[in-house]
């Protein structure tokens, strides 16, 4: 039986998709979640628990309950700009949140844990338009990276000192729609250039601004590596059982290895809409390095996966797809 896993943020974008791969591969996830950005009809898998990840006494009752096998922690705030310019609720949340999830998983013996990390902690590229890779220099260039970095660190100083088994998912541009349209990307406020992007081809959102035309970059937009989430999805249940497995701890990108500019994606928009997506052009948005694609590799080497939806028509048209039956 592969029993319980506690996934905290489960109620949010990519923790759902994964408690849906979760429950595809027998276990049943418990959600931890606040409901801050949370949505309740994202929670269709196992049971959901409203609550803080701090605090201590809620956490000890879930496990000594469910008793998890692992825990997937996806809880944290991820707005960059906010972080700026309230880092104190970045740190409290995403890294003390994390240290009191730690602290009850040691308590309950609970040893296992893969983590929600970001490609956001490498900062700019020191090769630019280069695909980055795990060796990496990690210098993060706001706070929401450094507190990703902090916990990425937190993970490796418990694994040395209590035996705990991490790994960090330093995921890319996750995108996208869950493929039988039950789960949907729903940030409020939306940041995000593909849900933004649908929002304009819709009539529901204005033109889409796009940050920077100017770039040095085919053709002066910025290139992203869009994954989708299932795929991510995927990458964490296979994580699981590589840590379950008795794998070696560390950190892995995920990412498909290809770059797709602003106006490619505006493009696939346009293609899954049939019309055309209102925009124009607007500054470039601090701290935006004009490329950031993942060298992929280590993925497929360690964890055996590779992403399937890795084409960017297919990425945008599930993400279309759910936002036309909503609207
Ligand atoms: N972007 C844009 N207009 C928007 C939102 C995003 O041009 O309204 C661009 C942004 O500059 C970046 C890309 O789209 O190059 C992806 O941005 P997003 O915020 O989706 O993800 P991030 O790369 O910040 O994690």
């Amino acid at each position: 039986m592969p029993g319980h896993v506690l996934v905290t943020g489960g109620a949010g974008y990519i923790g759902s998709h994964t408690c849906k791969a979760l429950a595809g591969a027998g276990y049943t996830p418990v959600t931890v979640d606040n409901m801050v950005y949370g949505h309740p009809w994202a929670v269709q898998w196992g049971p959901l628990v409203e609550g803080d990840i701090r605090d201590a006494d809620l956490l000890d009752s879930v496990f000594a309950l469910f008793r998890p096998v692992a825990v997937l922690h996806f809880a944290a705030f991820a707005y960059v700009g906010e972080s700026v310019a309230d880092p104190g609720k970045y740190y409290a949340t995403n890294v003390g949140g994390t240290i009191a999830l730690l602290e009850a998983m040691r308590r309950a013996g609970c040893a296992t844990v893969v983590f929600s990390s970001t490609c956001a902690t490498y900062g700019e590229p020191v090769t630019p338009g280069a695909p980055m890779d795990e060796a990496h220099p990690q210098a993060p260039v706001n706070p929401y990276g450094r507190s990703k970095l902090m916990i990425e660190t937190i993970l490796a100083d418990y694994g040395a000192a209590y035996g705990l088994r991490h790994m960090s998912l330093r995921y890319f541009n996750a995108a996208g729609a869950d493929p039988d349209g039950e789960l949907g990307e729903d940030h409020d406020p939306e940041t995000h250039l593909v849900p933004l992007a649908i929002g304009a081809a819709l009539g529901t959102r204005g033109p889409l601004r796009v940050f920077g035309t100017d770039y040095p970059t085919p053709d002066g937009t910025c290139v992203r590596d869009y994954v989708h989430v299932t795929d991510l999805a995927r990458a964490h249940v296979l994580a699981l059982g590589h840590l379950e497995g008795g794998g070696a701890p560390g950190m892995l990108n995920l990412g498909t290895g290809r770059g797709n500019s602003v106006r490619e994606v505006l493009g696939a928009v346009e293609r899954a809409a049939g019309r055309p997506v209102p925009w124009e052009a607007a500054a470039r948005r601090a701290g935006d390095p004009g490329a950031l694609v993942a060298a992929a590799g280590r993925a497929r080497a360690v964890l055996g996966w590779t992403p399937q939806l890795t084409d960017i028509d297919t990425i945008v048209g599930t993400a279309w797809r759910w936002h036309a039956t909503r609207a």
